[in-house]
């Protein structure tokens, strides 16, 4: 700036005004650059809404808005299908804090409204659910909270802003971890809270800004070029998918496939809501788990570790006894969840059965 009127003044109106626009209104460069606010219109543009708040991971997103919309005494309902890091930050921290945290199941969404309450704030899910891919009617939790004040919340990471768009279907917020399939390949940690919603949009940034969950600039920039490529990597990652599946289903050992497209899931919402999928696939396996651990062990193209999003495809063991979605499903222990990335589709079915035989 050449001049004093030109600078915003310090007020808290300031920390989120012209948010929208890149260049207006911008006041210190921990709240917006127009670097930032770039990213932030973006994807408030892929995930079909109109206002983006930038928080530094996908978990912080999570404990951003909850700790806008939330406070001790209040009550939440979340679907118990979310993923173990979401219910560590719920059971550990906001229960903790006084927080009254309820879990529904997935087949609750329509009666929804019998167990909403004066104080419940937030209801929240996550769809496709993680590890066995449970399926939440979104549309039937929106029209359950229709007439009560509770904002409805849906954590929308595994549809990558591209395969699904809860704010088309009246959910207020949809929730991203852009660590995973939006920004991977840029090694970068960042999630989004996205609204249609001015006002919790103001609330949200106002109190990001007082507690400082800023996101940098650089990691923003690295975003949007990333972005550029995730059609195409998803398209990519939809064929090597597909053709994994079928490996799966022909290979002696495997007992179950867990992923949205197969009929063991509840492929009749996932039909209605989805326009493709990303490359995450379950398998549970007939042998125990040691002997599961020791063919994993085998694998040389895919490897060993949790995240998932990048270029590179990743495969991890899990235990999901004791998870209220496995005990649904019936799952056993000897589990394995893959995510496929970008090598070469006949290296990755090579690499399959290779390692387990067939
Ligand atoms: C990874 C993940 C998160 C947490 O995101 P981070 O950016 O890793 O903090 C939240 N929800 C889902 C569905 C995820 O996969």
């Amino acid at each position: 700036m050449n001049n004093f009127e030109e600078l915003s003044p310090i007020a808290n109106a300031s920390l989120t005004e012209g948010s929208d626009e890149t260049f207006t209104g911008l006041y210190y460069g921990g709240i917006d650059t127009p670097t930032t606010r770039h990213l932030a219109n973006r994807i408030a543009r892929i995930e079909k809404g109109r206002f983006t708040v930038l928080a530094p991971s996908g978990q912080s997103a999570i404990h951003l808005l909850l700790t806008t919309t939330t406070k001790p005494g209040d009550h939440l309902l979340v679907c118990d299908t979310i993923t173990y890091t979401t219910r560590w930050l719920l059971d550990q921290h906001f229960q903790a804090l006084g927080v009254d945290v309820e879990y529904f199941e997935p087949q609750d969404a329509p009666v929804l409204s019998s167990r909403l309450r004066p104080n419940t704030k937030v209801v929240f899910w996550e769809s496709p659910g993680a590890f066995t891919f449970e399926l939440v009617d979104g549309k039937a939790v929106v029209r359950a909270c229709e007439d009560h004040p509770a904002i409805t919340v849906m954590d929308n990471t595994w549809a990558a802003s591209t395969f699904h768009h809860p704010l088309e279907v009246g959910v207020d917020v949809a929730l991203i971890s852009i660590t995973k399939t939006h920004a991977a390949t840029g090694g970068v940690s960042l999630g989004a809270i996205v609204t249609n919603d001015r006002d919790l949009f103001e609330r949200t940034k106002s109190i990001a800004a007082l507690l400082g969950s800023h996101v940098g600039a650089d990691a923003c920039a690295s975003a949007l070029q990333s972005m550029s490529t995730l059609a195409a990597r998803l398209s990519c990652q939809m064929a090597t998918t597909s053709l994994a599946i079928g490996v799966f289903i022909g290979m002696t050992g495997v007992k179950r496939v867990f992923h949205p497209t197969l009929p063991n899931g509840n492929s009749d919402l996932f039909v209605r809501d989805y326009v493709g999928f990303n490359s995450l696939v379950s398998v549970e396996f007939a042998w125990p788990l040691d002997e599961t651990i020791q063919l994993l062990d085998r694998l040389k193209v895919i490897k060993i570790g949790y995240g998932w999003g990048g270029t590179i495809s990743l495969v991890n063991h899990f235990d999901p006894c004791g998870w209220p979605s496995a005990k649904r499903v019936g799952l056993s222990g000897s589990c394995a969840r893959f995510y496929f990335g970008l090598e070469d589709v006949h290296d990755i079915e090579r690499d399959l059965r290779g390692a387990f035989g067939s």
